[in-house]
């Protein structure tokens, strides 16, 4: 199957009542425990990749990478989409070399760390619309702030300081046309989310539903939405790692997003701290070994079962083979016909 938009993937999404997991890739086998785990669980898929991983990475080798997996893993719809781009000119530059989905983080300067005006958000994700869509690539926007720093992008903080307002929200979308919204309630990139289990108090869902009544029609996105189960920070802290004790989002409240409008739900530390625990505990074990492959072999496969745990959660299993693929010109032309904006 070929690269396909995240628009079709999410309508799909909407209409099964399920969410799909968005997983960041920065090399091989990261993206061949994606895949697994799709195949395994026969779910459709995005693979992201922040500008972080996009430089670690000469971007053309993880476009390539995503290529191979196209080819090798032909019954799973797989989206590469672009995450944080900071400015319209690094979604172009992932447009030009096939991201089949951007998303426009406005809601900073391009230096990634400045909070933005409404205004300026509006523009700069107006222009990445008008560009992404005449091509049928897919974009995502976000409205608020999010917590944290991660991959030097960020403004830091709780999360709390820019909870996205329901109003602004749907100013927003009606005046870009995007076709997800990344929303602020509280979550932070990075391990350290929350130093005790989240309530109401610091994870705003009653504000997603809000937002949900707001702009029923409209793909939500959770950021910053590892769980950080303490099994995974246990293995890490177990062969001679030091993690202090956090907490992430609950699998439970993820759940119940799904149930009002989130459809892409990101989730990046989980799998770090999977890969490496599973290298750690390699060279506590088996201090012996030096192949890279007998600790990138556990890493991966540590890596695939926290995804293929995730795939079933978020529903999105089982639902690989719902639908065929649309072409991102096909997609083009549907937008053409539509107009920017229209939904
Ligand atoms: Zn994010």
């Amino acid at each position: 199957m070929p690269l396909v938009s995240m628009r079709q993937l999410l309508d799909e999404a909407a209409k099964g009542g399920y969410g799909v997991g968005a997983f960041n890739v920065n090399n091989m086998e990261q993206i061949q425990a994606i895949m697994e785990a799709a195949r395994e669980t026969k779910s459709p898929v995005i693979i992201q990749a922040s500008r972080g991983a996009r430089s670690y990475s000469q971007d053309k080798f993880l476009y390539h990478l995503m290529l191979a997996a196209a080819e090798l893993y032909p019954e799973i719809p797989l989206v590469m989409h672009l995450d944080h781009g900071n400015s319209v000119e690094t979604c172009k530059s992932a447009i030009d070399l096939g991201f089949t989905s951007v998303m426009m983080d406005g809601s900073l300067m391009p230096d990634g760390k400045t909070p933005s005006s409404f205004e300026y958000n509006v523009d700069a994700t107006r222009q990445v619309v008008e560009m992404a869509h005449a091509k049928g690539v897919t974009v995502e926007g976000e409205i608020g702030v999010l917590g944290g720093i991660e991959d030097g992008h960020g403004a830091g903080g709780t999360g709390l300081e820019h909870v996205t307002d329901p109003d602004q929200a749907a100013e927003f979308v009606e005046k870009t046309g995007v076709d997800a919204l990344a929303i602020a309630i509280g979550t932070s990139h990075g391990a350290y989310k929350f130093s005790r289990k989240p309530d109401g108090a610091v994870l705003k869902m009653d504000r997603l539903i809000e937002i949900h009544k707001k702009i029923p029609h409209v793909h939500l996105v959770m950021h910053g939405s590892s769980s950080v189960p303490k099994d995974l920070q246990d293995i890490i802290n177990q062969y001679g790692g030091s993690l202090k004790p956090t907490w992430g989002v609950p699998v439970e409240e993820i759940q119940l997003g799904i149930r009002n409008g989130v459809r892409k739900i990101n989730v990046d530390t989980d799998n770090r701290l999977a890969i490496t625990g599973a290298i750690r505990k390699v060279f506590t074990e088996t201090p012996e070994k030096f192949d890279p492959r007998d600790y990138l072999k556990p890493a991966r496969e540590a890596m695939k079962k926290v995804v293929a745990e995730r795939m079933k959660q978020f529903g999105q299993a089982g639902h690989a083979g719902d639908y065929s693929p649309i072409s991102i010109s096909e997609m083009a032309k549907k937008y053409s016909a539509q107009g920017v904006g229209v939904r």
